[in-house]
């Protein structure tokens, strides 16, 4: 059994919607009503708790969504004001018997239900480790760059990957690693670092490019795409 946490609490300024991510419409929805409808989908998870902004409510399609047989329930949490901080609020309220938790960025709205199933898999079948988390090999030459715009190195790609969510994680491992200071927390731009910090082990599961984060004006039209693309209805599939 597992509980999935989605943080939506961002502010989503790149957007330039003029509202909070979480609530911008994707497809005619709510951006954060797709990841909630993915994961209320997926076999073992018993709870759903989303971080959202304050003053924000659930979609009203959640609702339906708990009427399905053997739904999760679904819980809004106010969030913080980190990522991290969103995280191990909706944690403070999950479930405490369910021994591992997903956590997913509702800004990856494609999100399909298989993949998550996916991860919580690859977990499942590697009993030394810690977390397991989506990512892809990265296709970009990646360079780093200082201040003054100089490359100061070119790294070696065939050992890089980037990394999305969902990511699952042992609950008592997840728990260590935020049990850390604010400032730690705040430099966190996902979980599977925390743990890594905390020498845990952490495997990477190839997922989707179609795992797009919304982030920009135009993910969003690519997003809206990619949907419309899926069943007739817009819905989500489950591969
Ligand atoms: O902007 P960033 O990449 O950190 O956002 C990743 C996810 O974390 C988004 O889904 C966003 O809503 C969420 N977030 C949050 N609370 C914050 C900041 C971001 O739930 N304070």
């Amino acid at each position: 059994m597992s509980v999935a946490l989605i943080v939506a609490a961002g502010s989503g300024e790149r957007l330039g919607a003029g509202r909070p991510k979480a609530l911008v419409e994707l497809a005619g929805r709510p951006l954060v009503a797709w990841s909630i409808d993915a994961l209320a989908q997926v076999a073992g998870i018993e709870q759903i708790v989303v971080a959202l902004p304050a003053g924000a409510t659930l979609p009203p399609m959640v609702g339906a969504v708990e009427r399905a047989a053997g739904a999760p329930r679904i819980v809004a949490v106010e969030g913080g004001a980190t990522r991290s901080e969103s995280v191990l609020r909706a944690l403070a309220v999950s479930g405490q018997d369910a021994p591992l938790v997903l956590v997913h960025d509702a800004a990856r709205a494609l999100v399909t239900a298989a993949l998550a199933e996916t991860v919580i898999a690859a977990l499942a079948a590697a009993p030394d480790a810690d977390a397991a988390i989506a990512a892809m090999p990265v296709t970009d030459t990646i360079k780093r760059v200082d201040g003054h715009g100089a490359v100061r190195e070119t790294l070696d790609r065939s050992q890089l990957w980037a990394v999305q969510t969902p990511q699952v994680f042992r609950r008592a491992a997840l728990e260590r690693a935020l049990d850390v200071p604010a400032e730690t927390l705040a430099r966190a731009t996902d979980d599977a670092w925390l743990v890594e910090r905390a020498r845990g082990k952490v495997i990477v599961v190839r997922a989707s490019e179609e795992n797009l984060k919304v982030t920009s004006p135009l993910d969003l039209s690519l997003a809206e795409l990619l949907l419309a693309r899926r069943t007739p209805g817009g819905c989500q599939q489950r591969s």
